[in-house]
């Protein structure tokens, strides 16, 4: 099998351009998928990708590009995990298909103890498995609803769960992911989250401030569930004020109310622990995984206390894919990976490199306003000098000059107005101090 034989670049420490971005052959690709692929599947930058390696994406073109966003968070453990294209490559010459739900298998049911054990808390546990983050928002209501018998769920300002009807009604921007898209969900209310850069509110004063309206809006005795993500994603990795999280699942144990971690951006070794979870010692009544939980294969997973799980009845919940076998088998190499423990202490290590050299860059460019975030998951969020006010524009222009230049970067932000970190772990401080570099010198170029 020469798949696995391919050369290591994995510790080059730059990008390597061999023609304009895009190159001739992705500009060729481009024409066509304009003409054949709804131009409701956007895209950031038109470059068509070949084949990855760890940390970097190599183009039609031969152009390598460093990855500082893994496909949003998914190959967390790096393109091309050998473990996992093992495991993935002996399961599909086994079974690619039986449906769950009709004739069983051992790895759904592995999975289904290995999230058990990781996910917070000690108390007993069950799992469904479905094929992307969306649909296990989707789900985590369901159940809400079913165990609580109760209608409503809140999600937070800044939120992102997901393009499906449900879930785009539960996401705070309107633009581009609900409009026109209508009738939404009913029942889904938005109350205010914990932004210490832009609110200056302890954990306990936001937290009281969204209980309030918790209960003036909707009132306990209708509110199924809370959804929130420890540290939102799209939203532009926004880190709540400590005690914020803790308060507001407080008060759902003492209300009834459900409280659903969705951590399919922050979860499964992301910010250098199992889950983002543990950093705000929180114990979700159920935790939603996604994008990083099988590198890169289709995989979506809702966890959570047994009782609330089994409220279910039988064949309510599934779907023909979900849980695919080759998924599952990638997924259980990804826990072998991080069960190691060297995944963490990458993380953590990535963290630390970027959080010290965006510091010393927030010190030269006062636009910088913060930089916030766990592990591999950092950001720094762009305002006018000496306020915090959004500053327009400037993010997508630092991504655009770097990706000129081999450095894959993502925006975030309901304003737009945050470049956001979701490196593999497998990226080097020599590459992660290259890409701050280019940083600098873009950041140099526009502000
Ligand atoms: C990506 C994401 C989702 C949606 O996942 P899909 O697999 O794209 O449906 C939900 N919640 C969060 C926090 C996400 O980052």
């Amino acid at each position: 099998m020469s798949v696995l034989d391919i050369p290591d670049t994995a510790v080059e420490p730059e990008p390597l351009l061999r023609t304009e971005i895009p190159g001739p052959r992705s500009r060729e690709l481009h024409a066509r998928r304009v003409a054949a692929v709804s131009r409701g599947a956007g895209w950031a930058l038109p470059v068509y990708i070949d084949s990855a390696e760890g940390p970097w994406l190599i183009d039609v073109d031969g152009n390598r590009f460093l990855d500082l966003g893994s496909g949003i968070g998914v190959t967390t453990i790096g393109h091309r995990n050998r473990s996992v294209i093992a495991a993935a490559a002996e399961q599909l010459e086994k079974v690619t298909h039986t449906l769950f739900t009709v004739t069983p298998y051992e790895g759904y049911v592995r999975l289904a103890e290995l999230l058990a054990q990781k996910t917070p808390g000690t108390h007993a546990k069950k799992s469904l498995f479905v094929n992307s983050g969306a649909e296990a928002v989707e789900n985590a209501v369901k159940i809400a609803r079913r165990h609580t018998g109760r209608r409503a769920v809140a999600a937070l300002d800044h939120a992102f769960h997901g393009r499906t009807n449900l879930a785009m009604a539960m996401n705070h921007k309107a633009v581009p992911y609900a409009t026109g898209f209508g009738p939404l969900a009913p029942d889904v209310y938005r109350v205010p989250n914990s932004y210490p850069y832009r609110d200056g509110l302890s954990g306990e004063q936001a937290a009281a401030r969204t209980i309030a309206y918790l209960e003036q809006r909707i009132g306990a005795a209708d509110l199924a569930a809370v959804i929130a993500e420890p540290i939102q994603g799209e939203g532009g990795f926004i880190v709540p004020a400590e005690g914020y999280l803790a308060a507001l699942q407080e008060w759902a144990t003492a209300n009834g109310v459900v409280f659903i971690a969705d951590e399919i951006q922050s979860g499964l070794g992301r910010t250098g622990t199992w889950f983002a979870a543990e950093h705000f010692g929180l114990v979700p009544d159920l935790v939603l995984t996604a994008k990083g939980i099988a590198a890169g294969l289709p995989l979506a997973g809702v966890t959570g206390r047994a009782e609330i799980m089994d409220a279910a009845q039988p064949g309510g919940l599934g779907g023909t894919f979900g849980g695919n076998p080759v998924s599952i088998a990638a997924a259980l190499a990804v826990f072998a990976e991080l069960e190691r423990g060297d995944h963490f202490a990458a993380a953590q290590r990535i963290g630390a490199t970027l959080r010290k050299g965006l510091t010393a860059l927030a010190a030269r460019h006062p636009v910088i306003g913060d930089v916030r975030g766990h592990g591999a998951m950092i950001a720094f969020e762009l305002s006018v000098p000496g306020t915090n006010e959004p500053r327009q524009g400037l993010a997508p222009a630092v991504a655009e000059s770097a990706a000129q230049r081999g450095v894959l970067l993502l925006t975030a932000g309901s304003d737009g107005n945050v470049i956001r970190f979701l490196p593999t772990l497998a990226t080097t401080d020599a590459q992660l101090e290259h890409a701050l570099t280019i940083i600098d010198e873009a950041l140099a170029a526009h502000a």
